[in-house]
């Protein structure tokens, strides 16, 4: 059978378009169907922009630490509208930039939704492509509960375009991208409050990093409602009312659900190709090859819902061209994946939570240091790091590195290359450090807090 592509992939976010460009780059017939706009959710609605808007709202403490070091109290304005046009030029830029790597590589981009039409053809508008092999890399969604007035609220992906900053917000969700988002709307001045279902926010976080993160976002006057869901939301003149589950009511002009995401595989055909899809939240079905229950048809990203990460998503399409157009097959190693939420504190983490560790059975020692960075001190800000080291007790290998404060994600990337390496403590105690750094803390933590 002669098919008109070697490979098509659906979508060309973070993981489509790093696999459609190897694969031709190895010397495969490819063809990447977007249905919007070229890098997908990390560059137009996610990592990238956010970050961005995290740089702008940074600004807040530069003034506000200003005056101790000698800098006059005046504040200059801040301009939303101005922020968001910036933001939407370097987007397209980046746009831009994705459309000449796929076109250089020889990827034919075809605009439009695909849906299967049979295992080997995909239908764009009114074109049919069809392909030996088929890659479905359609990522994920913003998730919300329907609650009464769920209609009234707003996802991650409507803070990047609001034609206006709100004065007050309540953002549902205490997990990376609703500390995120709480973080920068504070920075920029807006009343924020956070309702989060459990007593500390980011779950899944080491213990002490979730209480430690959550007592400093509080002190710096976010409005946590912790242990709290939103049961209704309704519209009371201009105002949006969140009712909690103790009847509290909060009144914005904003309400964002930042609860979950979901894969994107509604209207794709998949059922009628016979693609099986996990009933629960809609993510494909691979198995460690990322092959689908159609041995032709593949799925990367954070639409096999495993670990919604660019890096991961970017690792899974690289395995995939290795594998099937390159030269040797390739998988991807899921232990220590580090990441960083860019909230206000920062969080950096790499491998074992400690409370991972406990139920690994592992016995384990653990390092912790809660101290002032020195920037702070003149600052007059009373905030506090944290650095905690768990650590193997049999072997002294380093199960995890996690940081709270400024710069976490830049200092814990270096550590998660030494964790691959197989990094002991003793090894940490051996290294010189860098004087004066917050970091040089992780390699002279002398005395365990915990054995
Ligand atoms: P996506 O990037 O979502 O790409 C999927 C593409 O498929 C999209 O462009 C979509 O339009 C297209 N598509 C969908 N259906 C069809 C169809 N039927 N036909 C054609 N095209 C289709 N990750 C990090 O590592 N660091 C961060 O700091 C970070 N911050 C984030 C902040 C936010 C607010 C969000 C929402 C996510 C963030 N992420 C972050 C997660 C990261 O963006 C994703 O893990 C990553 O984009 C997943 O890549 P992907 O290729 O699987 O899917």
């Amino acid at each position: 059978m002669k098919y008109e592509y070697d490979l098509v992939v659906i979508g060309a976010g973070s993981g489509g378009v790093r696999a459609a460009r190897m694969s031709a780059g190895f010397g495969a017939k490819v063809a990447v169907i977007e249905s919007s706009h070229l890098g997908g959710t990390c560059v137009n609605v996610g990592c990238v922009p956010k970050k961005l808007f995290v740089y702008a709202a940074s600004f807040a403490d530069a003034f506000e630490d200003a005056p101790g070091f000698g800098w006059g109290r005046a504040r200059p304005s801040f301009d939303w509208p101005a922020l968001v046009e910036a933001k939407n030029n370097e987007i397209a830029r980046l746009n831009k930039i994705y459309g000449k790597i796929l076109t250089d590589a020889g990827v034919e981009i075809v605009e439009g939704r695909g849906r299967f039409v049979d295992p080997h053809t995909v239908r764009v508008g009114d074109r049919t492509l069809s392909a030996k092999k088929i890659l479905i890399a359609t990522g994920g969604k913003p998730w919300a509960p329907e609650i009464p007035g769920h209609e009234l609220g707003t996802t991650s992906n409507d803070m990047f375009f609001l034609p206006k900053l709100p004065k007050r917000i309540v953002i549902a969700g205490g997990g990376y991208i609703g500390v995120e988002f709480a973080s920068i709307f504070h920075g920029l001045g807006v009343e924020t409050h956070l309702v989060h279902r459990h007593e500390f926010l980011l779950n899944r976080f080491d213990g002490d990093v979730r209480r430690h993160f959550t007592e400093q976002l509080r002190h710096r006057g976010i409005h946590a409602h912790l242990g709290h869901t939103i049961q209704s939301l309704q519209k009371r003149g201009e105002d949006i009312v969140a009712t909690l589950d103790d009847g509290t009511q909060l009144a914005a002009d904003l309400q964002m659900a930042a609860v979950g995401r979901r894969p994107n595989t509604q209207g794709l055909g998949l059922e009628e190709i016979g693609v099986d899809v996990d009933h629960d939240r809609g993510g494909v079905v691979v198995n460690d090859d990322f092959q689908t229950t159609v041995p032709h048809i593949y799925a990367i990203g954070d639409v096999i819902d495993r670990i919604q990460l660019t890096p991961v998503a970017l690792a899974e399409g690289m395995a995939f061209a290795h594998t099937h157009y390159g030269d040797k097959p390739r998988g991807v190693d899921y232990e220590s994946i580090p990441t960083a939420v860019f909230g206000t504190p920062q969080v950096g983490t790499v491998g074992l939570t400690e409370e991972e560790a406990w139920h690994r059975g592992e016995e384990v020692v653990v390092f912790r240091s809660v101290f002032t960075p020195m920037k702070n001190i003149l600052a007059g800000r009373h905030e506090k790091m944290l650095m905690k080291l768990v650590v193997c007790a049999q072997t002294d290998k380093v199960f995890g590195v996690h940081v709270v404060g400024p710069d976490a994600g830049e200092i814990v990337q270096g550590f998660a290359v030494a964790m691959k390496c197989g990094a002991t403590k003793a090894q940490l105690d051996h290294t010189v450090g860098i004087h004066p750094t917050a970091a040089e803390e992780l390699v002279t933590m002398r005395t365990p807090v915990k054995k």
